[in-house]
């Protein structure tokens, strides 16, 4: 028994830890992967942050300096797993939670691993384990290769092919720029792509936001216009890519068929390979049984407290419940504020 569990092993859960340690509270870590680093460990060969390291860290503890512009997949892996070490965070791995439950004054925690309980739970699951496919027309009929961005690696499997990138955002277009040096491609949009100015990385947009987050606070109006935090940064591979003429939008698709694509005008179009850089929803299927979600998995807070459900939290899941709090700079605060409530809660 418990006085806290948080499910999940990545840095939203690691935040959550690093406040953790001086209250006394007895608490574990349940992480189903293998190995720490939580969603990075998945993510495509190349990516990197968007801002450089001393504007990515996690509370306590910089991360070392990279010797990239802004530090790549296997040194944010690197950090976390050290972080991890650093502050001796206890963590049971792997260990998949399939359901958690109220039992009178405790929750019940089903893994493949046995039962845990519990008198408070954060959810720290993140994204990348529900991937979000769009409902196209005929999407089934398609008989070539489909895959979604949390599964993409890297583009030397698609040499040679053509394929169809879905999805006007980050992803989307990071990939197209690595894709389109080795394949023929087409990128389809809902809307027409929306770029940052060349200068404008994570630090800019971490600033804005919180100058936004700010002016909301203190009811004033604010214009955010100038740097849609959702819009495309210019990292050096898509900086590359513009150059070679590929970061072109072709249209929206209205449908798929068993060899390709009818673009919106009518247009048929025949395709190898669709990706499907299309987002994500929310890894929250464990706590259905707590109570109702929307179709991604969202379910009724305040702040990062479940308005429903005594003794739960939901730390990390970007502006659902906390200001910036998927990304590493951003979800400090959100822990700092969900430990002092689970305390007080506990401490009832
Ligand atoms: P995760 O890292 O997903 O960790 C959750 C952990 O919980 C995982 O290990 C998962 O396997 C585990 N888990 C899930 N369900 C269960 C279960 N039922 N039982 C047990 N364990 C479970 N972030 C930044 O900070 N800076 C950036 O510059 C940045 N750039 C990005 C660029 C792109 C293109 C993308 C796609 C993402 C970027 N991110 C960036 C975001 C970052 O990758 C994620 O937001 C971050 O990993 C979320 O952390 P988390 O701890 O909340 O979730």
């Amino acid at each position: 028994m418990y006085d806290l569990i948080i499910i999940g092993g990545g840095q939203s859960a690691l935040a959550c830890a690093y406040y953790l340690r001086r209250t006394g509270l007895r608490y574990v870590l349940l992480d189903n992967q293998p190995d720490c680093g939580g969603a990075w460990q998945h993510a495509w060969d190349s990516l990197t942050l968007f801002s450089p390291a001393e504007q990515s860290s996690l509370p306590g503890w910089w991360m070392p300096k990279s010797s990239h512009p802004f530090p790549t997949r296997a040194e944010v892996i690197d950090y976390l797993c050290r972080y991890e070490q650093r502050y001796e965070v206890p963590v049971h791995r792997p260990v998949d939670v399939s359901a958690v439950s109220r039992q009178a004054d405790r929750f019940q925690v089903d893994t493949n691993q046995g039962r845990y309980s519990a008198r408070a739970i954060i959810s720290a699951t993140g994204t990348w384990g529900k991937p979000f496919i769009p409902d196209v027309p005929g999407r089934e009929t398609f008989e070539g290769m489909q895959l979604h961005s949390a599964f993409y690696k890297s583009a030397g499997a698609f040499a040679g092919q053509k394929v169809l990138v879905v999805g006007e955002g980050n992803s989307g277009a990071q990939i197209l720029a690595e894709v389109s040096k080795v394949a023929t491609t087409a990128w389809a949009v809902r809307r027409t792509p929306q770029f940052l100015p060349d200068d404008v990385d994570g630090r800019v947009l971490f600033n804005v936001a919180s100058a936004k987050y700010y002016a909301e606070q203190r009811g004033e109006p604010f214009d955010a216009k100038k740097f849609g935090l959702g819009n495309i940064v210019m990292i050096p591979s898509v900086l590359e890519a513009r150059s070679r003429g590929v970061l072109k939008a072709t249209g929206q698709i209205a449908s798929v068929n068993q060899t390709g694509v009818v673009w919106a005008n009518g247009k048929e179009e025949e395709f190898d390979v669709i990706l499907w850089c299309t987002g994500f929803g929310y890894a929250t299927g464990h706590l259905r049984p707590l109570g109702r979600q929307d179709e991604r998995g969202r379910m009724p807070t305040d702040g990062t407290r479940s308005a429903e459900v005594p003794g739960l939290w939901l730390v990390g899941y970007g502006g659902w419940t906390g200001f910036a709090s998927a990304t590493m700079i951003g979800v400090g605060r959100s822990a700092q504020r969900t430990v002092k409530e689970v305390v007080q809660w506990v401490g009832k």
